[in-house]
Order: structure tokens, then C-alpha cells, then sequence
């Protein structure tokens, strides 16, 4: 008999949850509480862990036509010194893929078009949870749905995490960051590579991100709530490509976003029949940019241990076993990459230790 699997969340994790499901056989549908896709947040680096997933959905050639691959990692300092330059070109054969943007609004569509629109609900809020033979999602519509398994894919405040293990503690720096967009056309910066800018007083970070746009992500020491004090901060680091990247910036596209991880990870992603994917399992502050990326593995590992195991909580439990060890490095180096006064000490010649990070502890592999 088929089965059934209720995805409740129709950002990155849950969407690929119900390709990868749906191109297994099971039943999906995903539940997505707001009535249109959020694409909120601009730009996304995917790194080659992320895309090897994507291809592994079949959607490799589709992800490489809306997005922005790669060649160089540039970081500066904020008066535009040269402190490192990583050469990427080698990645797609030591990684299977190169480091890459995309704008999130063309991965959501992508990502859409694979599962089929008639897999999606929009407008449908989990409200509650309850299982037995089977699981049960209740929804503020009044309507119920029934499967023999649930992702909670519904974000940083997961409504499924809280149903199964009630309320976690989250970390409370009052860390923010600041995004916006601008047109490739209207600067002077390379289209193959992302850079970084470092300061005494703050962080920031910028990308190309498929089909001419660009984006730029930062975080200005004291500065929480002001668009405009954000843009008088950066506009004082002359000499690097900064301020000319905020000129070509639309003011109404300048976003801001709270940041929160956990103070501790969750011990288990998964009781009974329900499991957690994404945000919902692992938040994690962007140092690494890693969150989307270990969001797409985990729907790799949950696909890979449902084909292994005839029993949904059988396979359930592998999938936690897989996957908490391996995000937990990821969560905590992402974290000490906030810590920009490490970055300050470092001189000209070092390597961005993003990529160090990255290759021992993304890629497991030794340095
Ligand atoms: C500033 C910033 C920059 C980042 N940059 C990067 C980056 O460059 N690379 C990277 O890999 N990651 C990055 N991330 C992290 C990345 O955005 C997230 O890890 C990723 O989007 C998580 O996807 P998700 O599907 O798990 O959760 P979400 O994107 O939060 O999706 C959850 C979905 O569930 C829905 N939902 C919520 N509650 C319910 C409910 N009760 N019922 C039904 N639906 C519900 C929501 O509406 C939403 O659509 C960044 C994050 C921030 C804040």
C-alpha cells in the first residue's frame, strides 16, 4: 500500500522533503501555512553539499540555469585591503560542485514546479499533532489530515517541534543582520566571485545571485533597528567596494533579520512517527552559511533511511542518529564566526577560515 506523508512547511526543507518523498513513492502533501511562498531574505549561498543534493532530485541543471557559480572567495578590509583571496575553480571536481548563489525567490519556484503544485496546500497552519497507529496534523482551517509519517519542516519556531517536545531555549545576543539587493550592471565588482569585507566595527559580505542580480548580507556593530544609520555605517568604509554596493541598492530592499540558534542543540529530532527537518531541527546563526545547505541534507539522510527501513520509526531514529552529530559542529563553528574580532586579527596572506571550517567539518574531510 502507499504510503502517506504529511509535510508541514513549504520553505527549503519541506519542499525538497516532498520531492524527495514523492519521487519514492509515498503520498505527499505539503502544508504551508501562509497563503502565498514567503521568499523573503533576498539571496542564498548554496555550497557544493547543498547542490549535490539538489542534483541528487533530479534538478541539477535546473538549479544551474537561475544560479550564480563561483570562482573566487575575495575577502577585504573595510579600507579595502586585500587580506585573502581563495581560488574556487577546482571545486566542481574536488567537491561534485561549485560554491554558488541564487536568488531565493527562483530556487522556491524550481523547487515548486519539481513536487507539483497540486502537492501543495498554501494557507493551511498546523495547529496541532497527535499519533498512534498513525499521525494526525490538525490545522487552523478546521480540516484534518492523516499519514503514516509527519516532517515538521515549519521553521525556527516549529508548531510540530513544540507539539512533540514542547518549548526549547533559544540563544538571546540580540544578534541581527542586514540584507539587500542590487544589479550586477550597476557596480564594479567580479560576477564569479563573493567577497567579504571585515571591520573594527562590523561585517560585511556580498554575491552575485543568478540572472544579473546580486546581493549583499552585514551585520554594523550597535546597529539593531536603523535602515538608515545601517547605510551611513557602510558608507564610511571608503576605499573598499562597499559603499558604492549600497548606492546601487534599493532602499525598500534592505531587509533585517533576528538571529537565534539554540543555547543547546535538541537531544532527538524524532518521536514516534514525526520527525523535524531544516530550521525546525537545527537553527543556526548564518556564519557559515550553512543552514539551507545541512536543510538539504537532512532530506537526503531522511530519504536515504525511509528506503532502507520498512518501519517509519525505525527509520526515523536512524536518520537522528545520522544526522545531530554531524550539525552540531556545523551549529557551534557557526556561531564562533560571529566572534568578527577573531577575523580582525588576522593579516594579509591568511585564508578566509570559512574554508578550512568548511572542508573539515561540512565536507569531513581531513586538511
Ligand atoms: C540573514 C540570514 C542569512 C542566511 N544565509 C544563508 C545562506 O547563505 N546559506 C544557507 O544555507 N542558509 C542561510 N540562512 C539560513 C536559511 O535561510 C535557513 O536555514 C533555511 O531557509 C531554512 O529553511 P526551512 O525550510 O527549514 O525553514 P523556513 O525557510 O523557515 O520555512 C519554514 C516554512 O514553514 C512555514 N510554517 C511555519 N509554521 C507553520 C505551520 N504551523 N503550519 C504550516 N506551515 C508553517 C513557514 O511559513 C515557512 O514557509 C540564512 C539565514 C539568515 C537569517
Amino acid at each position: 500500500m502507499t504510503k502517506r506523508a504529511l509535510v508541514c512547511g513549504a520553505g527549503i526543507s519541506g519542499l525538497s522533503a516532498g520531492i524527495c518523498l514523492s519521487r519514492m513513492g509515498w503520498d505527499v502533501t505539503v502544508f504551508e501555512r501562509d497563503s502565498e511562498l514567503r521568499t523573503a531574505g533576498a539571496g542564498l549561498n548554496l555550497w557544493p553539499n547543498g547542490v549535490r543534493v539538489l542534483t541528487a532530485l533530479g534538478l541539477g541543471r535546473r538549479y544551474a540555469e537561475i544560479a550564480s557559480s563561483l570562482d573566487y572567495y575575495r575577502t577585504f578590509s573595510s579600507s579595502g585591503e586585500v587580506i585573502a583571496v581563495d581560488d574556487l575553480r577546482d571545486w566542481n571536481e574536488r567537491y561534485g560542485a561549485s560554491l554558488s548563489g541564487v536568488y531565493r525567490r527562483d530556487l522556491s519556484k524550481i523547487l515548486v514546479d519539481a513536487l507539483g503544485p497540486d502537492r501543495l496546500r498554501l494557507g493551511w497552519q498546523v495547529t496541532g499533532v497527535e499519533q498512534g497507529d498513525t499521525v494526525v496534523c490538525r490545522f487552523a482551517n478546521g480540516e484534518i489530515a492523516e499519514g503514516d509519517l509527519l516532517v515538521g519542516a515549519d521553521g525556527i519556531n516549529s508548531v510540530v517541534r513544540t507539539s512533540i517536545f514542547g518549548q526549547h531555549t533559544f540563544s538571546s545576543d540580540g544578534f541581527v543582520r542586514w540584507r539587500g539587493l542590487f544589479d550586477l550592471a550597476d557596480v564594479d565588482v567580479d560576477p564569479l566571485s563573493e567577497a567579504e569585507v571585515w571591520g573594527q566595527d562590523g561585517h560585511f559580505g556580498y554575491l552575485p545571485i543568478g540572472n544579473g542580480r546580486a546581493y549583499w548580507f552585514a551585520a554594523a556593530d550597535g546597529i539593531t533597528q536603523d535602515t538608515e544609520a545601517v547605510v551611513a555605517h557602510f558608507n564610511g568604509w571608503k576605499g573598499s567596494p562597499v559603499p558604492g554596493l549600497i548606492d546601487a541598492t534599493e532602499r525598500s530592499s534592505i531587509i533585517r533579520s533576528e538571529l537565534q540558534d539554540f543555547v543547546r542543540p535538541l537531544p532527538h529530532w524524532s518521536k514516534g512517527r514525526v520527525t523535524l527537518a531544516g530550521d525546525a531541527a537545527h537553527p543556526m546563526l548564518p556564519g557559515m552559511a550553512q543552514g539551507a545547505n545541512q536543510a538539504l541534507e537532512d532530506i537526503q539522510a531522511l530519504g536515504t533511511a525511509l528506503d532502507s527501513y520498512d518501519d517509519v520509526e525505525a527509520a526515523l531514529q536512524v536518520y537522528e542518529q545520522v544526522r545531530i552529530p554531524l550539525v552540531a559542529p556545523i551549529v557551534q563553528y557557526s556561531r564562533s564566526l560571529f566572534d568578527f574580532d577573531d577575523q580582525n586579527e588576522l593579516t594579509s596572506g591568511h585564508r578566509n577560515p570559512l574554508f578550512d571550517r568548511y572542508n573539515r567539518f561540512v565536507e569531513r574531510r581531513d586538511v
